[in-house]
C-alpha cells in the first residue's frame, strides 16, 4: 500500500519505517528541511534502538522516502497519517495548530478518496475537527480515523512491530478494512486490534498515559512516606507488584515522570475535563505530586551540605528523561540541573546519547564529559538522574578513586543500600531510609 506520514519525529519516523518494513511504500513528510535532507542521505535524526537497521534496509530497498512537499504525496497515498506535535498550548490544553494547519492543506490538495489517520495524541473531538476542516475545501469522499500510538521511546521499534494492542477509532467500514489490512502483519501473534468510535479511541490514549502517570505519582508518594516511616519502597514494590491486580511494571519510585507525553497529556486531560465542567481531582494531584518529586533530589543534596552548595561540583549521570533515548523533553534533569546551578553548584554531566540535545537547552556553564568516570573528576558528589544500563554496575573502585568523597544521590534506586555501605559510600536514594 502507498502511505504517507506527515510529521517525521519520534512517532512519525518509527511508524513510517515499520510500515515500510512490512512491504508498504512509505513517504515521510516534514517541514524541517534539515531533518528531511539528513534522512534522505542516510542519516538518522533520532536515537532509537534498532531503528537504524530497519531504516537502512528500507531506504536501500526503495520503500522509504522523505520529502518536505505535502503535495508530492497526495496523489499516490491511500492512507495519510498525521504524526504531528500536540504540545501544551501554555494553559495545559493540547495545541492543535499543527494538526489543523495540515488538515487545512489536505482539504485543498486531495481530489480522491483517502483515509486520514490521526496518530498524534489529540483531545476528544479532534477527528470531527479534522473532518470539518478538510470539508471546508473538499466536497468529495474521505474518512478520518483515530489511531493513537502507544509506543515507548527506547523500545519504540519493538512496540510498533509487536504492539500489545492496536486501537482504531472509525465509523467507516471502508476505512476500517484498510486499517485492518495495514496492521495485519503486526498482530499475527494474536494481539488485539480494537475497533471503536473515534472519540473513545482519542480518550483511550489519554486514559492510558494518565493512568500510568498516576501509578508513578502514587509510588513516589509511597516512597516519600517510606522514608519517614523507616520502610523500604523497593521491598514494598515487590510486595504489591506480585499481586496480579496491581502488576509488577511501572512501580519504580524515582524523581518524577518526564518526557514529551506524560506531563502534557495529563494536563490536557485535566483541561478537557475542565472544559466539560468536571473536576478531575486525582489527576490534579498527580501533577502536583510530580512537580514536587522533581525537587526531591535537590532537597536531599541541599540537606546533606547544610544548604551550602555554592562552589561545590556535582557530577550528573543521565540527562534523557529515560534510558535508551536522546529525548530530553521535560526530563527531570532540566529542572534539577538549573536548580542546583541557581545555588552556585558547578555541573559536570554525562549521558550516553542525550548530551547534544541537552547542550541546546541547558546553561552554557554545564561541562559535558566523555564517559561516566571522567565526569567524576573533581566532583564533590554524584547525582544519578537516568537509569541507563551502563550506570547499573560501575567499577566502584574507579568511582572512589575519581571522587574521594564517595557521595551518591541516586534518583533511580540503582544500587543495593547494603553493598554501597560496605564499600564506604554515603548513599542517598528514593524511599529507602
Ligand atoms: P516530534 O516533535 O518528535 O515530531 C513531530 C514532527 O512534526 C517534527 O519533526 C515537526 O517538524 C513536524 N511538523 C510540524 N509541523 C509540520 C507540518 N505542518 N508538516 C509536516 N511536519 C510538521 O513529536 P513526536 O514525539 O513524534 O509526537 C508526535 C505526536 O505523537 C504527539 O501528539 C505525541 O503526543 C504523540 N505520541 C508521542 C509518543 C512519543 O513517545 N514521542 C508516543 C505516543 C504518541
Amino acid at each position: 500500500m502507498n502511505i504517507a506520514i506527515v510529521g517525521t519525529g519520534y512517532v512519525g519516523l518509527v511508524t513510517g519505517t515499520c510500515f515500510a518494513e512490512t512491504g508498504n511504500q512509505v513517504t515521510c513528510v516534514d517541514i524541517d528541511a534539515n531533518k528531511i535532507n539528513k534522512l534522505k542521505n542516510g542519516e538518522l535524526t533520532i536515537f532509537e534502538p534498532d531503528l537504524d537497521i530497519l531504516y537502512e534496509r528500507n531506504l536501500k530497498q526503495g520503500r522509504l522516502h522523505f520529502t518536505t512537499r505535502l503535495e508530492e504525496v497526495i496523489e499516490k497515498s491511500k492512507i495519510i497519517f498525521l504524526a504531528l506535535p500536540t504540545p501544551d498550548g501554555g494553559d495545559g490544553q493540547a495545541d492543535l495548530k499543527y494538526v489543523v494547519e495540515v488538515a487545512g492543506q489536505l482539504g485543498k490538495l486531495i481530489d480522491q478518496y483517502v483515509v486520514i489517520v490521526n496518530k498524534s495524541t489529540v483531545p476528544v473531538g479532534t477527528a470531527d475537527l479534522v473532518r470539518a476542516t478538510i470539508r471546508e475545501n473538499y466536497p468529495g469522499e474521505f474518512d478520518v480515523v483515530s489511531n493513537p500510538e502507544f509506543l515507548r521511546e527506547g523500545v519504540a521499534v519493538d512496540d510498533f512491530m509487536k504492539p500489545d494492542r492496536v486501537v482504531i477509532g472509525s465509523s467507516s467500514e471502508r476505512a476500517r478494512k484498510m486499517m485492518e489490512q495495514l496492521y495485519e502483519p503486526f498482530i499475527r501473534q494474536g494481539n488485539p486490534l480494537y475497533f471503536m468510535d473515534e472519540r473513545s479511541a482519542e480518550m483511550t490514549k489519554y486514559a492510558a498515559n494518565s493512568f500510568l502517570a498516576t501509578k508513578i505519582s502514587f509510588m513516589n508518594e509511597m516512597a516519600n512516606l517510606c522514608e519517614l516511616t523507616g520502610a523500604d519502597i523497593d521491598k514494598v514494590r515487590l510486595g504489591i507488584g506480585s499481586d496480579n491486580r496491581i502488576g509488577k511494571r511501572f512501580l519504580f519510585a524515582g524523581i518524577g515522570y518526564g518526557g514529551s507525553c506524560f506531563p502534557k497529556d495529563v494536563k490536557a486531560l485535566v483541561k478537557m475535563a475542565d472544559h466539560h465542567h468536571y473536576d478531575f481531582r486525582i489527576l490534579q494531584a498527580v501533577i502536583e505530586v510530580n512537580q514536587r518529586q522533581k525537587k526531591v533530589l535537590v532537597e536531599k543534596i541541599r540537606k546533606h551540605f547544610g544548604g551550602k552548595l555554592a562552589g561545590k561540583t556535582i557530577a550528573v549521570w543521565g540527562l534523557s528523561f529515560k534510558p535508551d533515548t536522546d529525548d530530553i523533553r521535560d526530563a527531570p534533569s532540566l529542572e534539577i540541573i538549573p536548580a542546583l546551578m541557581a545555588e552556585g553548584m558547578h555541573i559536570r554531566a554525562y549521558d550516553p546519547v542525550a548530551m547534544e540535545n541537552a547542550r541546546r537547552v541547558l546553561s552554557k556553564e554545564v561541562s559535558y564529559c566523555n564517559d561516566l568516570y571522567a565526569c567524576l573528576d573533581g566532583a564533590d558528589a554524584l547525582a544519578i538522574l537516568t537509569e541507563w544500563s551502563e550506570f547499573r554496575n560501575p567499577d566502584f573502585e574507579e568511582v572512589s578513586k575519581r571522587m574521594p568523597s564517595k557521595l551518591i544521590f541516586d534518583g533511580r534506586n540503582l544500587y543495593k543500600m547494603e553493598s554501597l555501605k560496605e564499600l564506604g559510600f554515603t548513599y542517598h536514594s528514593i524511599g529507602r531510609s
